[in-house]
């Protein structure tokens, strides 16, 4: 297809790389992971600046019978392609609506795919999801990426409207990744900022790099929004980032993904 050069490195056999029947072959394994029950959700927790867990991010896990853990950076690509991201993304709703009694009586963030948001009753079937497990929807926070455009009167600023307006908390997710962060926060009135991880990987390494982080937060404040912080993997870089003004903090270094039995369960650094 036109477009596999973009899965030409997500595909789990080098030598079909790029094979549109590969990419097909995947789909439909996909669909049937996600029948038979072979997915799973992992919760990462998020921290304040006092080291207390916030929240939990979930971030769903393919459990295949031959090939192991497989990770969704490999798959979601895929599933973005068709109808089976939307069943994936209800899927993982479902899941998230389940577990959450289990999660310490904290919010969950979960990750919802730009494709989502294209479809005009996404926010209405969200919402009866909610109701019809009986979930506070200020428990849940929608995590976007920068790829979803937000221009007036579109259906994907509309959904995040209604979503927003029935308490969801939205957070720009990967914010400084893509190339129009700023133009992103006149366009919608998020609450969360997550910094992408870029920007934590070399603190310490680029002067640069911190006055970003610090300029962010500076905004963030004034807004006001609270800025986590992802990939915190050293000391060095969490010190770093609770100056600038990061107000949570998500990583390797203080907790990693987990599946629920033990996501609760403090991970030693
Ligand atoms: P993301 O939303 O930016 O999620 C954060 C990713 O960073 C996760 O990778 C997490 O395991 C990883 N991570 C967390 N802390 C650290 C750290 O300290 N160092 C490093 N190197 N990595 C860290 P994961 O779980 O492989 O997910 C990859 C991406 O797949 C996610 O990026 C998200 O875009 C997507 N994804 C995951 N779950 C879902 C889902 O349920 N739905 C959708 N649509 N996308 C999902
Ligand atoms: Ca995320
Ligand atoms: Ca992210
Ligand atoms: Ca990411």
């Amino acid at each position: 297809g036109k477009r596999s050069g973009r899965h030409s490195v997500l595909c789990y056999e080098p030598d079909m790389l790029g094979d549109e029947r590969q990419r097909r072959f995947v789909e439909r394994e996909l669909r049937a992971a996600l029948m038979m029950n072979e997915l799973e959700l992992h919760y990462q927790p998020i921290f304040s600046a006092d080291l207390q867990i916030r929240s939990h991010e979930a971030l769903v896990r393919w459990r295949h019978q031959v090939r192991g853990m497989i990770s969704p950076a490999q798959f979601i690509p895929i599933a973005e392609e068709s109808d089976l991201i939307d069943k994936l993304g209800d899927w993982v709703l479902r899941r998230v609506c389940a577990d959450l009694e289990n999660l310490g009586g904290k919010p969950v963030a979960i990750n919802v795919s730009p494709m989502q948001l294209r479809h005009a009753d996404f926010a209405g079937r969200f919402a009866a999801t909610l109701a019809e497990t009986d979930t506070d929807p200020r428990r849940i926070v929608v995590e976007i990426t920068e790829t979803v455009p937000l221009n007036a009167g579109d259906v994907e600023l509309e959904n995040l409207a209604a979503l927003r307006a029935l308490g969801v908390r939205i957070a720009i997710d990967d914010f400084g990744a893509g190339h129009a962060s700023l133009q992103y926060l006149r366009g919608f009135a998020f609450d969360i900022i997550k910094i992408d991880r870029s920007y934590v990987v070399n603190l310490g390494a680029s002067r640069i790099d911190g006055m970003i982080v610090s300029a962010i937060c500076d905004i963030a404040r004034s807004l006001p929004v609270e800025v986590v912080a992802e990939g915190v993997e050293t000391q060095e870089q969490f010190m770093q980032l609770r100056q600038a003004g990061c107000t949570a903090f998500q990583g390797f270094l203080l907790g990693r993904p987990k599946p629920l039995a033990r996501a609760g369960a403090a991970v030693a650094a």
